[in-house]
């Protein structure tokens, strides 16, 4: 992550938490950060005797990024990814739930959101490299990519990737997966009210002591310091894709880390999309879906889903609201 874009996401951290303060002055608050999953991990309670917890939850979020992170060698992931061509692997139940809610959502979508993309983000490595691909390796490495060539045992638990040099990427789904474990264990050990926040994804249990709604505000996808609009959120996941956290400009044109699988170029019909859902890790993948499938259809794909709204800032900078979200949502 380059230092504007990681100041950036500090700032829009900061953004949400004076309005999280605001709900809640006079009350105590216990905020934790740890620097996980290459990002700002955020938990925020309201009672001394909910600390234990927190740190059960970061484990949490920790275990998830052993499993899943393609950047720690001794990964479940890399295993997977290492043995593409050869022989199934047997995973751990989460990592095999979070690939096979991938596939779902690939299904879903038409192949918008695909995780076997890993070749082609590699390729470009957007965040470390400022340079564009040659069109032709961008094509050789796009023929690896198909989720349709990811073979699931749900009885056996195994993963196998068909083709080799295939690769798995859970860069769009590992966060919100994470998020929602977090809330779970904090759930499970009694805690009633607290956030969980992991760049770019938020997740919350309970309500907020000072009453039923919490306000987020979405930021500018290209003005940091301001918020377009504010959301009234309750026991929900929210999930932001933008063009602004991980990107280089050349010759006047941003290249960021959201790829369209059927071409392997950057997405190009939003700047950000937020997506709200009442299901478990649903957020992440949709979001980075609905990026992908530009405003048109991946409206359409949100409207379809009951308890899920989104809002959508165009490559043009218009901003959509989807119908379930109209009435949750105040303009700045
Ligand atoms: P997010 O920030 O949640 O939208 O996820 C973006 C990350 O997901 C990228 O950094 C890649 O690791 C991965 N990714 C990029 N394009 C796609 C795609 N079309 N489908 C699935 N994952 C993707
Ligand atoms: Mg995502």
């Amino acid at each position: 992550m380059g230092g504007n874009n990681f100041r950036s996401l500090i700032i829009f951290l900061f953004s949400v938490s004076i309005f999280f303060n605001g709900c809640s002055r006079k009350r105590p608050l216990i905020k934790q950060r740890e620097l996980l999953m290459n990002t700002v991990a955020e938990i925020t309670v309201y009672r001394p005797e909910d600390k234990p917890a927190v740190a059960a939850a970061f484990n949490a979020i920790k275990d998830i990024e052993k499993l899943a992170s393609r950047f720690l060698p001794a990964s479940e992931l890399n295993k997977i990814n290492a043995n593409a061509g050869r022989v199934p692997v047997k995973v751990n139940d989460i990592l095999f739930d979070m690939i096979e809610m991938s596939v779902h959502f690939s299904k879903m979508s038409d192949g918008a959101f695909d995780i076997t993309v890993g070749p082609v983000v590699s390729l470009w490595s957007i965040g470390t490299k400022q340079s564009i691909p040659r069109d032709k390796e961008i094509r050789e490495k796009l023929k690896l990519v198909s989720y349709k060539n990811i073979v699931l045992d749900r009885a056996k638990k195994t993963v196998f990737l068909k083709n080799t040099g295939m690769q798995i990427d859970l860069g769009g789904v590992a966060k919100g997966y994470a998020v929602d474990r977090a809330i779970e264990v904090l759930k499970g050990q009694q805690v009633a009210r607290a956030m969980v926040q992991l760049g770019g994804e938020i997740g919350f249990l309970g309500q907020p002591p000072s009453g039923k709604f919490r306000n987020i505000g979405i930021q500018h996808p290209r003005d940091n310091k301001k918020i377009i609009a504010l959301m009234s959120i309750t026991d929900e996941q929210v999930s932001t894709s933008g063009d602004y956290f991980r990107y280089f400009v050349h010759n006047g044109v941003r290249y960021h880390h959201i790829l369209d699988p059927h071409n392997g170029y950057p997405a190009r019909g939003c700047q950000a999309v937020t997506v709200i859902t009442d299901k478990k890790s649903d957020a992440d993948i949709l979001a980075t879906t609905v990026f992908v499938l530009g405003p048109e259809k991946g409206m359409n794909l949100i409207e379809s889903l009951p308890g899920t709204g989104c809002v959508i800032v165009t490559a043009d900078g218009r901003i959509l609201i989807s119908k379930e979200m109209k009435q949750k949502i105040r303009m700045m």
